[in-house]
């Protein structure tokens, strides 16, 4: 290991987009039973090939392996402990999950929130876990309705668990619904929304209209990256955080290189953004990884990761008292690690 994946490991970090099916591990894999050859499928996805080779669709049919693998309470309790005990391993002291609810053998949709919320309750790890729920993009209204109405109620039974609503899933199918996502606003849940993963101007601008407190991706938003300059103007006056996952876009073949990622811009115009896995399963990465990956394309000394993960303590989706908390431990770190830091 290089002395600059070393301090990305060390620094104290936060990770706010990471799906629990596609960060499970080979290991966690074998637990839940799954057979090699699916794992083998399961890990086709981490060579970085030529965007002809890939499609998003593909990427999107790996995560039906998971799926199968956490069909039962027990096994989504299993991998939820199991990817919270990885970013554990990797430093990071804040971690915002999420997953798509969804029925399974013998489990309902409820089944499966309780299961990866009581893991996160008894969770013994020094890291602090909350979760995000998503309603899939493939899903018709009325069946995203349903995913609300179960989402809201468990909100109420675990308000301090349940932080957030987000919008995901392969970005060629469905549409975004305002409506669905104001309902979910007023019952308390923050909101996160893939955006832009697949050039849809029309999309991106009822988004970005709607104002959600974070964006995942926000690949074709910048005009560099043939984002609509009027979107680009609209994103400016609002300046929502996104969340940026380098591994995933590459491997998918939305973002040409590391070097051409559009996090660029967000870097040069000081833009609110942070550094995340996605799936450090599918994509065999980790946060480290991904840190790691910043400084060497885009010039960021570990001093500045550490910044940008000191600015990411305002977007969570958690109280004040975290907040400062967190704040509080990066800041000790610092003191403690500023020698280190500056040699680079
Ligand atoms: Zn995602």
């Amino acid at each position: 290991m290089g002395d600059l994946h070393v301090i990305c490991h060390e620094i104290p970090k936060l990770e706010l987009h990471a799906h629990l099916n596609g960060s499970l591990t080979e290991t966690c894999l074998k637990k839940l039973k799954c057979l090699d050859s699916s794992i083998k499928g399961y890990q086709r996805m981490t060579e970085v090939l030529n965007k002809s080779q890939r499609s998003l669709s593909e990427c999107f049919e790996v995560f039906k392996i998971a799926h199968n693998a956490t069909n039962n309470v027990e096994a989504v309790f299993a991998a939820t402990q199991s990817v919270i005990s990885d970013f554990h391993m990797d430093h990071v002291v804040y971690l915002e999950l999420r997953t798509t609810p969804r029925a399974g053998q013998d489990m309902s949709k409820e089944d499966y929130i309780a299961a990866v919320v009581t893991a996160i309750l008894a969770n013994p790890l020094e890291i602090i876990v909350k979760l995000i729920l998503s309603i899939d993009r493939r899903n018709s209204i009325e069946q995203s309705l349903d995913s609300l109405n179960v989402i809201l109620k468990m909100k109420l039974k675990y308000p301090d668990v349940i932080v957030g609503i987000d919008f995901s899933g392969n970005p060629a199918e469905g549409e975004f619904n305002e409506d669905l996502f104001k309902k979910a606003r007023e019952g308390g849940l923050k909101t996160s929304i893939h955006c832009g993963e697949i050039r849809n101007d029309e999309e991106i601008e009822k988004i970005l209209k709607f104002g959600p407190d974070r964006l995942g991706h926000a690949t074709f938003l910048h005009p560099e990256y043939e984002g609509n300059p009027n979107n680009w103007k609209l994103y400016l006056e609002k300046k929502i955080p996104v969340e940026c996952c380098l591994t995933s876009n590459v491997i998918c073949g939305t973002t040409k290189s590391y070097p051409e990622h559009h996090i660029r811009e967000w870097i040069r115009n000081s833009l609110p953004h942070c550094i995340c896995t996605d799936d450090k399963g599918v994509f065999g990465t980790s946060l480290t990884k991904e840190y790691t990956l910043v400084a060497e394309h885009h010039g960021l000394k570990p001093k500045d990761l550490w910044q940008t993960t000191c600015n990411s303590v305002d977007y969570i989706f958690a109280s004040d008292d975290i907040k400062t908390r967190l704040k509080v431990k990066l800041m000790n770190w610092y003191n403690k690690h500023e020698r280190q830091l500056c040699r680079f």
